[in-house]
């Protein structure tokens, strides 16, 4: 494929951005991989080449290590909090003054439409880095009262909050700009530093970020970024015996490899994995309600979302309406590419996506599912998948148990709301979970006895700066967000002394 010359939909700063070979940040430079090699960037909604990225491997993560465990001793030790919190306010206010470069850029790389791009990806990253400034002189020990010693001695004990150390930072393909801020945000906040490595399949807003980072004068080594692949780059980052802790979001089967390799050299780890999240829908609501629920819990970002709603399940007596709702509206859906205003969804990420997907929907027809909307690839271009939603499906049928990560949905009636909660708990996730009803009483009983890290209520896939994120059972370990992220980037320091 060759290089495209001009894109659609795509304005100065961005193309700009694109025409460039794009390289490695090791100790404040932009360097080639050590290897020389590079891999392409791909459009996934035209499947063109957008640009060349560098391919860091071993030697380039070690560089990068020591780069950072140098930064972390020395040059960022002497930087005080109330500066390390004008740093990442003054990065925040750089990616607002290049929001649009952006958000089009991470429309491009990952297809998403450019219209979310900005309203949720650029601009809940500027909010989150606001939100994790404040952080960095807010955090605190506590004074603590001691029992030991002989009689008539006296001490003083207190805990110190201090930066674990060098992060290695892994993050994934579906919201590439927010996860690298929600990874670099506390690290950064609390003292850390930092080896980020973006997913392969989408790097553009990361380096972009990088060249911000160091325009927002961060000092070399406190932030470097290895793109490459996961089993070169990425298993090197999580074997570096200098790294002290690693920050993972991704499949989890990858994350269970991590935490399994991370544990020779006893890092900290926090994975953040993947989901199978309930919607469960009471006949109280409004069948547009509903419907606008469970399409948005699901077709938002093409399904790939960790906490899509992927399994609806429906109360009898709307169930039929709801359903029939729910497959107009997934057939009515525009797909085309992230940058075409027309758009209503965009392709999935890579060719590798589109297949698992499409190998997931013929399973689900395979072993009986009834496809009420969907079920195929549109045309032969682009990694597009028409909105599916699925009925008729048996409890262990493939599509109930995995995580599919596209846009298909499973829907199931249920007969009274007592039922349904071993139902939605039967996974071996547990991420994220819905409640649709109007019965107060109903939504709090259900969110107590839910099995996940959040439980929407009346709404579905929103977060905020401020509060917890993450799984329960196999959806991952951690919180992140919030002053949880702060725990997670954080060692706590016991200090006692006799007077
Ligand atoms: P997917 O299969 O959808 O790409 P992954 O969980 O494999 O999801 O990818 C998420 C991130 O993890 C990406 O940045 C990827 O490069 C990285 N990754 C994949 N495999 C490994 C590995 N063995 N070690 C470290 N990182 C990995």
């Amino acid at each position: 494929m060759n290089q495209m010359t001009k894109i659609s939909g795509l304005g100065d700063a961005a193309s700009k951005f694109v025409s460039k070979k794009q390289k490695l940040l090791i100790d404040g430079q932009w360097v080639d991989a050590a290897s020389g090699e590079t891999f392409d960037a791909i459009d996934p909604a035209s499947e063109q080449v957008i640009c060349q990225l560098a391919s860091g491997g071993k030697a380039d993560v070690d560089k990068a290590v020591t780069a950072a465990r140098r930064a972390f001793e020395n040059e960022w030790a002497q930087v005080r909090p109330v500066q390390r919190e004008r740093l990442l306010l003054k990065l925040a206010d750089l990616i607002e003054q290049n929001a649009e470069e952006f958000a089009q850029l991470e429309s491009l790389d990952n297809g998403k439409l450019v219209f979310f791009a900005r309203v949720v990806d650029v601009a809940g990253t500027v909010d989150f880095l606001r939100y994790m400034a404040g952080w960095a002189t807010k955090i605190s020990g506590h004074t603590l009262d001691v029992s030991c010693g002989m009689p008539g001695e006296e001490y003083q004990a207190f805990t110190l909050r201090q930066p674990v150390g060098v992060v290695g930072q892994i993050i994934p393909w579906n919201f590439p700009l927010v996860m690298a801020a929600w990874k670099l945000g506390p690290a950064l906040a609390t003292g850390c530093t930092v080896v980020l490595k973006p997913a392969e399949q989408t790097s553009l807003t990361a380096i972009r970020l990088g060249e911000l980072i160091m325009e927002a004068g961060y000092p070399a080594g406190v932030v470097n970024i290895i793109t490459g692949f996961g089993k070169t780059a990425g298993a090197a980052i999580v074997e570096h015996p200098d790294i002290d802790k690693i920050a993972f979001t991704g499949s989890t089967a990858t994350g269970k490899w991590i935490g399994r390799t991370a544990i020779d050299t006893m890092k900290r780890v926090s994975l953040e994995l993947g989901g199978k999240s309930p919607v469960i829908i009471a006949g109280d609501v409004a069948i547009d309600e509903a419907v606008a629920g469970a399409a948005g819990a699901i077709f938002f970002n093409s399904g790939q979302v960790c906490t899509a709603g992927s399994r609806l399940y429906v109360q009898k007596n709307i169930y039929d309406k709801v359903v029939e709702g729910l497959a107009a509206a997934a057939s009515s859906i525009q797909l085309g590419a992230g940058l075409d205003p027309a758009s209503q969804l965009g392709p999935l990420v890579s060719q590798a996506q589109l297949e698992r997907v499409l190998g997931f929907i013929e399973k689900g027809k395979a072993e009986g599912g009834k496809v009420a909307a969907g079920g195929v690839r549109m045309g032969n271009q682009g990694y597009f998948v028409q909105p599916t939603v699925f009925t008729d499906c048996d409890a262990n049928n493939t599509v109930v148990k995995e995580e599919i990560f596209g846009p298909v949905v499973v829907a199931t009636p249920f007969d009274e709301l007592d039922d349904i909660l071993k139902v939605a708990n039967d996974t071996t996730y547990g991420l994220a979970a819905s409640i649709w009803s109007r019965d107060v009483s109903v939504a709090h009983k259900l969110a107590r006895r839910l099995r996940a890290g959040t439980v929407w209520v009346n709404t579905h896939n929103i977060v905020d700066p401020n509060l917890p994120f993450g799984g329960f059972k196999q959806s991952g370990i951690g919180r992140e967000n919030g002053a949880a992220a702060i725990d997670l980037y954080t060692e706590s320091k016991t200090v006692l002394m006799k007077l």
